[in-house]
């Protein structure tokens, strides 16, 4: 039979999982519970669904936003903190799954898994977010970027939590889009994901241009080559054209069950094109070239 722990405070469930590091940890249980009845059940559960030191969303003394790992969807949905902060997490959060989905599925369980798909990770790419890691040998702090190692494998150790994730002061300032390209508007799981956020200097250049892609790769990556080509630039046709390019060299998709290759390709390519074309109409500086 399985054992079963169901932590009262953050401290006993780091303390449950240095001691069972071998347990599953489960928190909406979205992920887990899909082929659970196909694979042996786990041997014990650290069940942290509804921990309240997960839940809760703050800013620190720095200003920095910090999301509890154990916020829902329908959570980050209803704070007008995250709204004001990350407006691209609230809307790949609007577009997982349903309500129910919404209502169980956390921030902490789309980490966990770190599907090529799981539609908040090129949000926190974008956003520069870094994630609290806690095991018995203390806290430490890694940027996504370093988190996500691979294909649904990440730098988290077996006897540590995903405790909250962080967002920069600066990210309510930051220009941000999110978009997801799936067969259909609603409970589609996608097959090209875009967030990027950016700033403007005072004469319209761009500056600190960062841009999470998901779904074209084996994890999300950042898109770095066409970050530097909009790095400083003036947005216009032009460079929308030169950045629909250049992300070309950021990707390498292959082809699978949601899509093809080449579809990925184009899809990713005109998605940088318009966004870049959108931050030239919404420019309120005469824009003179690049
Ligand atoms: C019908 C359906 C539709 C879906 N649609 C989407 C979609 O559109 N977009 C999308 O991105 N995802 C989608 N998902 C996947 C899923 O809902 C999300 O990935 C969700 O965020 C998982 O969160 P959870 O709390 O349910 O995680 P769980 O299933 O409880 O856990 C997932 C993994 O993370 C680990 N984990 C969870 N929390 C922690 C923690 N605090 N510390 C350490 N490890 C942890 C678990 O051990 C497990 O390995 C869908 C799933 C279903 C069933």
């Amino acid at each position: 039979m399985t054992d079963w722990i169901r932590p009262t405070s953050l401290a006993e469930a780091v303390d449950a999982r240095r001691d069972h590091p071998d347990y599953l940890v489960l928190a909406g249980g979205t992920d887990v519970m899909v082929g659970a009845i196909d694979r042996p059940a786990p041997i014990g559960v650290i069940d942290i669904f509804g921990l309240p030191e997960l839940c809760v969303c703050e800013h620190d003394d720095e200003g920095r936003l910090r999301l509890g790992a154990g916020m829902s969807y329908a959570h980050l949905l209803g704070d007008a903190r995250v709204a004001a902060a990350a407006p691209a997490l609230v809307e790949s959060a609007r577009e997982i799954g349903a309500l129910q989905i919404q209502a169980r599925g956390t921030l902490g369980g789309n980490l966990g898994t770190c599907s090529p798909v799981g539609d908040t990770l090129p949000v926190l790419l974008a956003l520069d977010a870094e994630i609290e890691l806690r095991g018995p040998d203390g806290t430490r702090w890694l940027p996504v970027d370093d988190f996500c190692t691979g294909y649904r494998t990440t730098a988290l150790a077996a006897d540590e939590l995903i405790v909250s994730v962080r967002l920069p002061v600066d990210s309510s300032s930051r220009e941000q889009v999110w978009r997801k390209v799936g067969t259909r508007r609603a409970q589609s799981i996608s097959k090209v994901m875009l967030c990027a956020s950016t700033h403007r200097r005072d004469d319209g250049r761009l500056a600190d241009v960062r841009i999470g892609l998901g779904a074209i790769a084996a994890r999300p990556l950042r898109a770095r080559a066409t970050e530097a080509v909009l790095e400083g630039a003036l947005p216009d046709g032009p460079l929308a054209a030169r950045a629909a390019q250049a992300v070309l060299n950021d990707i390498a998709p292959i082809d699978d069950v949601r899509s093809r290759a080449d579809y990925r390709r184009a899809t990713t390519a005109r998605l940088i094109r318009r966004w870049v074309l959108h931050l030239a109409q919404t420019s309120t500086t005469t824009n003179t070239g690049s």
